[in-house]
Order: structure tokens, then C-alpha cells, then sequence
């Protein structure tokens, strides 16, 4: 249920991109970052200047993405979008930045996984507007230095923890997008409805958005479903009884919850005596990659207070067992 955009049909991908906001203005919530961020783009048009490097940083869905589109569309340029693991070989950087026009955005998603020899060309690219390629080998090597048009690089992370410190420290505007309350999902779902001309009653936008783990993709990513849910079982319309229908129908639970949460919740109360149990422990017995665990599911469930970190590993809280109707062991036994 992630609604990763990877796994999307050509036809999703479409509707996907008939509901990414262009601008400013219908970009919801992310207040305090937003308005950062509008004033550094009219004081660096008002220089005529590119925008100092961003760092966008949060879990999956929150908009990084989309913040980096708008952001090229509001400067009047070109975003060209890549991610670190595709940049294999300087090479492969080199030929993207040699190709940006003066002022453009280059994207870099997941920039914790460009791998160090890329890494470091991108220093003198951000601080100098150039880079030094190596030609040919052994006695024959020159390095030559190519200068690159003024740009902006925005590089997004769902673990800023994994940047190295020299690439951090080459981001002048640093932000961190949080989680979406309920209140902002349910004015990006209306607009999405909108978009889509499914009529959504106020009611059952605000069942879908209390139950979209707090992210704008899963909000539109379960509007769309519910949408199928009410074009066949009902008359088109979403109420709240055909989204209560679907979203259970969809493994949603009550508080928003999916499958996996909930698996990975279970699991370590009935294997793991509740914790406090690895990381990699845990991955192994839900079958799940330890960092999908660790970048998309866990940072929601510490956050809503259904586990915590401790030194020794993940625990579940009291509030997990409550939520699974297991009852928890006694302390004192
Ligand atoms: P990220 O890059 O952080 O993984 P995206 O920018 O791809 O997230 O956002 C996922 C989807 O959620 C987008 O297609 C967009 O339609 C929607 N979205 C994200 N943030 C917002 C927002 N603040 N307002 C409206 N829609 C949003």
C-alpha cells in the first residue's frame, strides 16, 4: 500500500501527474518551509541569480518531489531529474550537468545513495560552477576543467543521516518535510476530487485523509481506490460508508494502519516478546528490506507512539498492544 509511484500503471502515472501541484499556491500544508522557500526564490530572481542548493529532506510522499517542480517552474527554468543510485559514473554526472542550462534545477533523489567517487565531482560542481575530468590513463592522464552553467542542484533524502558532511555543508537551504495532519490531507484530497470530478462528501474525505499514515501520496493513492469502490458498488459518489467500505477492504485499519504496520507490530510482541529486538531482526521475520522498514514504516509508528528506539532495539509501546487488543505483560511479573 505504499503507493510508490515505481509500481504505477502508465495510466496511474498519468492521473499521478494531473494531481501534482504546480505552484506555490496549490502546494498545502509545509507552511513554515514553503514560505522559506518562496522568499528565497523572489530574492535570488530579483539578483538574477540561481537558487542556492536545497536539501530536501522526510519520508516518502510528502512532496519532495513535487517542492523541486515547483520550485523550477516558480524560477522560470528547467528541472532535469535523476536519482543516486542511476549516477553510477562520473561520466554520467558530467553529461547531465555539461547539458544544464543556466539557472536549471537538477534533481538528485536518494542523493544518501550516490556512491563516493560521483560524490566528490559534485563538490567543485556546487561550490565552482565546475568540474575536472579525467582524459585517458597512465602516462597519457590530463585532467581537463570543464566550467558549467550557474544551477541549482535540489537533492532529496529520506535519510539525512546517511549524507556525508562535506556534501552536506554544500546545501546553503536545508528543510525538513513532516508528516500532514488530517485537516491539510483532507483540502489535498478535495482538490484531487476535483481534478478527478468524483464527487467526495465532506465526511468520507475526512475518513481517507485521518487514514493516509499523515502522507499526500497514500491520501490520493486511496482517493483513487475508493473512486473505483464507488463507480462499482455504489453511484459514483464517495460517502463515507463506501470509504469506510473500501478502506477496509484495502487492509486500512481504523487508525490508518496497513497491513504491514500492523504486521510489523504483531510481530514483535508474538516473537519478540515485545522488544527490544534488531532492526534487521525484525526485516527478516515480516519479510521486508530493513531499510523500507526503517525509512517508510517506522518513522510513522514512532511518531504516532506505537514503538520507540532504544539502544537495545525497536520496542512496541503499551499503546500497540491496545491497538492489537493483545493484552500486554505484566511489568512486575
Ligand atoms: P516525495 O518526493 O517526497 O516522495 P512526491 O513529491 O512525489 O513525494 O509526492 C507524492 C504525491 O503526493 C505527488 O504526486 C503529489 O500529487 C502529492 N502531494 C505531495 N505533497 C503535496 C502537497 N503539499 N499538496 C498537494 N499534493 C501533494
Amino acid at each position: 500500500l505504499s503507493g510508490d509511484e515505481e509500481h504505477l500503471s502508465p495510466v496511474e502515472k498519468e492521473i499521478e501527474k494531473a494531481l501534482r501541484p504546480l505552484s506555490f499556491g496549490d502546494f498545502t500544508g509545509q507552511q513554515k518551509v514553503v514560505d522559506n522557500i518562496k522568499i528565497f526564490v523572489q530574492a535570488a530572481r530579483k539578483r538574477a541569480e540561481p537558487l542556492d542548493h536545497v536539501l530536501l529532506h522526510g519520508p516518502p510522499g510528502l512532496g519532495k518531489t513535487t517542492l523541486s517542480h515547483i520550485i523550477a517552474n516558480e524560477m522560470n527554468t528547467n528541472i532535469k531529474i535523476t536519482s543516486g543510485p542511476v549516477l553510477d559514473k562520473p561520466g554520467d554526472l558530467a553529461g547531465l550537468l555539461t547539458n544544464l542550462e543556466e539557472g536549471d534545477v537538477l534533481f538528485i533523489d536518494e542523493i544518501h545513495r550516490l556512491n563516493a567517487v560521483v560524490e566528490e565531482y559534485l563538490y567543485s560542481a556546487m561550490e565552482d560552477y565546475r568540474i575536472d575530468i579525467m582524459l585517458d590513463s597512465g602516462p597519457n592522464a590530463r585532467s581537463v576543467q570543464i566550467s558549467l552553467n550557474p544551477f541549482t542542484l535540489i537533492g532529496a533524502t529520506t535519510r539525512s543521516g546517511l549524507l556525508t558532511s562535506p556534501l552536506r555543508a554544500r546545501f546553503g537551504i536545508n528543510a525538513r518535510l513532516e508528516y500532514y495532519d488530517a485537516e491539510l490531507l483532507q483540502q489535498i484530497i478535495k482538490r484531487s476530487a476535483g481534478i478527478l470530478n468524483t464527487p467526495l462528501v465532506e465526511d468520507a474525505a475526512y475518513e481517507i485523509s485521518r487514514r493516509s499514515r499523515g502522507t499526500p501520496r497514500i491520501a490520493n493513492m486511496l482517493l483513487r481506490r475508493t473512486r473505483d469502490f464507488a463507480q462499482i458498488k455504489g453511484d459514483g459518489t464517495i460517502n463515507k460508508e463506501i470509504a469506510e467500505f473500501a478502506l477496509n477492504a484495502l487492509d486500512v485499519d481504523e487508525h490508518g494502519l496497513d497491513e504491514m504496520d500492523n504486521r510489523i507490530l504483531s510481530t514483535i510482541i508474538e516473537k519478540f516478546k515485545g522488544g527490544p529486538v534488531g532492526l534487521g531482526t525484525i526485516a527478516t521475520a515480516v519479510g521486508e528490506e530493513a531499510d523500507t522498514i526503517e525509512e517508510v514504516y517506522e518513522p510513522f509508528l514512532i511518531q504516532e507512539g506505537y514503538m520507540k528506539r532504544t539502544a537495545r532495539g525497536r520496542q512496541v509501546t503499551e499503546l500497540a498492544y491496545k491497538h492489537l487488543g493483545i493484552v500486554p505483560p505484566s511489568r512486575t511479573g
